[in-house]
């Protein structure tokens, strides 16, 4: 009985049948998604209402309307009107390529759980460190998100820089990074479970636009060492994600050669950048870095979650976790790059090479500069139209895809903005028309687009903001 059950849940022809629904189903909200004007960003419910149907679901929701209810009742990023996180609305036949992964399930730790994927996966990186202009000495991998990347590499950092065996022995001085305020907080986070401390994140101030203060480095780092704390590393924001600004990777670079210091740069969301002809300028300096992140779920089309590790010398990627594991990881002498898992923080991980690879082959790497080129040219343009609108104010004039910005009245202070901003996200959320995040730089409460998706029009920015203003007038009838 039991057995018959199984070859159910196994069933090939069970597969095709509900396969072919799903993507019949999927193509359809596609379809909407990108077409229908009136198609919303989302439908919002808040979470104890979503608790609540969820919970129904499993003990009274009809099996078949399973998939569709949740495409229903979730964040559409495939909506132009979605200008939220940085999360890419995915090419969809990597929706296939995620497919083909979840039923082959290779786990990737060592090459016979993954001879194609892990094959491919030394193409994609060595492809990607060469586009960086690193040489044949480089060599990557892919890992599960930014966050597990940035720890990786400052990992590696503290590996190659030095003397001291701290995988093995720990640390008893102290040991610190450079970093500008602005950068995500993952860089902090890795450097306090590396038991840095406050103490060792040495936080590099902003200049107005938001970018790290080159002219301060020398100061925090001499006051750092008179402190006694061993600085090994600097990294810098390709962009930071509140502003979408690029630190000035050339001058970083050069300081961290006249240090010693390890160059890592977080790419994360615009190290993807490097395919674009317009804009591979704002990494002028990248050919210098020692390690970069970069996601392919932000710019470069993919699902969630993927992301290239690149070193620019090889050897530190192998030697970050040198750790045995008998069972798993032979020791061998050659460098066998094919067992990931040996410099991975992951064992297992998702097939995710089979993603960029399928992007490539399928419609080359033009893809990317053609995806990326136009957000960027979008952004940089939407802040030029906020700029010249009095009803707003911009926190720094773009030069992404990232735009930050707030309704503005010159009769109310700094608070009452700060509130009404606040107020009018709330309400757009809950209309679920557009969506859109916010921040706060400064002190200020501002509204933050990430424009992710390449039909997003500057009519549906303008559209945007006069909800925005409706908002607002409603709010404040007597004011605006
Ligand atoms: C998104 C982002 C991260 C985090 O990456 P995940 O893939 O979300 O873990 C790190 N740094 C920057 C600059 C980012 O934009």
């Amino acid at each position: 009985m039991k057995n018959e059950f199984l070859k159910q849940v196994y069933s090939p022809d069970d597969f095709r049948k509900r396969g072919h629904r799903l993507v019949d189903e999927l193509a359809d909200h596609l379809s909407k998604q990108l077409n229908d004007p009136k198609a919303p960003a989302l439908c919002w419910s808040p979470p104890s209402e979503a608790l609540e149907y969820w919970t129904d679901f499993l003990a009274h929701g009809d099996e078949r309307k399973l998939f569709p209810e949740i495409v229903k009742r979730t964040t559409n990023i495939h909506n132009p009107k979605y200008v939220g996180h940085q999360v890419a609305p995915t090419a969809p036949i990597t929706a296939l390529s995620a497919m083909t992964g979840s039923l082959l399930n290779n786990g990737m730790a060592v090459y016979e759980m993954g001879m194609a994927p892990s094959a491919i996966e030394r193409v994609i990186t060595d492809w990607l460190c060469s586009k960086l202009g690193y040489d044949a000495q480089s060599r990557g991998f892919l890992t599960s998100g930014g966050t597990l990347a940035n720890l990786t590499a400052l990992l590696s950092a503290r590996k190659a820089k030095l003397t001291d065996d701290v995988w093995n022995n720990g640390h008893s001085n102290a040991l610190g990074i450079m970093v500008c305020e602005e950068a995500h907080y993952c860089i902090d986070r890795a450097a306090k479970i590396m038991g840095l401390g406050e103490k060792g994140i040495i936080k590099i101030p902003a200049m107005s636009n938001y970018a790290m203060d080159i002219s301060l480095l020398q100061d925090h780092y001499q006051k750092a060492q008179e402190k006694g704390i061993q600085i090994f590393a600097i990294v810098g924001s390709a962009p930071s994600t509140a502003t979408g600004i690029y630190d000035n990777l050339r001058a970083i670079a050069d300081f961290a050669k006249k240090h010693d210091l390890w160059f890592h740069v977080d790419g994360a969301h615009g190290g993807a950048a490097i395919f674009s002809e317009k804009y591979r300028h704002l990494l002028n300096g990248i050919q210098d870095s020692d390690s970069v992140v970069i996601d392919g779920h932000k710019m470069m089309m993919m699902p969630i979650i993927t992301t290239a590790l690149l070193f620019r010398n090889g050897k530190n990627a192998a030697a970050t976790f040198s750790q045995k594991a008998d069972y798993l990881l032979t020791q061998s002498d050659d460098e066998d790059w094919y067992n990931s898992g040996k410099r991975t923080f992951e064992c297992t991980k998702t097939m995710m090479s089979i993603h960029w690879y399928t992007l490539l082959k399928t419609y080359g790497e033009g893809i990317f500069d053609q995806y990326l080129t136009p957000l960027f040219d979008l952004g940089r343009a939407f802040g030029a139209r906020i700029e010249s609108n009095p009803r707003f104010e911009l926190a720094v004039r773009p030069v992404s895809n990232i735009v930050c910005f707030r309704f503005v009245d010159e009769t109310l202070d700094n608070m009452a903005l700060n509130a009404i901003n606040v107020q009018i996200r709330l309400q757009l959320l809950e209309e679920g028309k557009f969506y859109l995040v916010q921040t706060q730089l400064r002190g200020k409460h501002y509204l933050r687009t990430t424009l992710m998706n390449p039909f997003t029009t500057m009519a549906d920015l303008e559209a945007l903001l006069h909800a925005i203003v409706a908002k607002a007038e409603l709010m404040f009838p007597g004011n605006t």
